[in-house]
């Protein structure tokens, strides 16, 4: 059986390789590894292989696993990728270090007024709802410049890019493309996209941050 550090190799070579097959350049995608439902000592290998920067989908989840760690391991970062309540944006300000989960005017504030609390100014991205799935979160696609022009004017955040979470029974390039149109149609550089299944592909339509889970740590319970 393969260990969580022998597939964070794995995986971290796959994404070089894909920057190479892709023309990106060395370097360009940064790997989230998602640890969500995963304890503390399951995570404990993988930062002992090197790697700093996860991702989590519960602000309380987090909140529980993460402040031990930071204690133990200088320079993690620490990226929310899953909803955000107004009710806890305290806590997700004081936990996280980046918000991948931006989607509506209401967020944008609580996230603002903790931020400036809290002397933080986090980076942000703005979920899109690609594919217009009524029960998914997101801004839908035509109304990311505007949301952006809110976000930046009115709520003060500092937002640096575009996140989607693509279909579950579509091709994902579709979505990712489109992602990347947005970006730069609104000079934003930063794209979060790509999971265990896509990353690779996600990579050749401009990630900059690929967010995988289960290809590191193995099946969720
Ligand atoms: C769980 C999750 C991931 C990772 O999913 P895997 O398929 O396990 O790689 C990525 N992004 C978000 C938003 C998630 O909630």
């Amino acid at each position: 059986m393969s260990s969580a550090t022998d597939r964070l190799s794995g995986v971290q070579s796959d994404i070089r390789s894909a920057e190479a097959e892709f023309g990106r350049p060395d370097n360009a995608v940064e790997l989230i590894a998602v640890s969500k439902t995963f304890a503390a000592e399951d995570i404990v290998p993988v930062l002992d292989a090197g790697q700093r920067v996860f991702g989590e989908n519960r602000v309380q989840e987090a909140m529980g696993k993460w402040p031990g760690l930071r204690e133990r391991y200088a320079d993690i970062e620490l990226h929310l990728i899953g909803p955000l309540q107004s009710n806890k944006a305290r806590e997700a300000v004081a936990t996280f270090d980046v918000i991948h989960t931006v989607d509506r005017p209401k967020i944008a504030r609580a996230l603002k007024t903790e931020m400036e609390k809290q002397g933080r100014n986090l980076p942000c991205f703005i979920q899109v709802n690609t594919g217009e799935e009524p029960q998914k979160a997101g801004i839908a696609p035509k109304d990311v410049a505007s949301f952006l022009a809110e976000c930046r004017d009115r709520a003060g955040l500092n937002i640096v890019g575009l996140m989607c979470i693509p279909p579950i029974d579509e091709a994902p390039g579709e979505h990712f493309a489109l992602l990347e149109k947005l970006a730069e149609r609104s000079g934003l550089e930063q794209l979060s996209m790509g999971m265990s299944s896509d990353y690779r592909v996600a990579v050749g339509f401009g990630a900059t941050y690929v967010r995988v889970g289960s290809a590191i740590f193995g099946a969720r319970g």
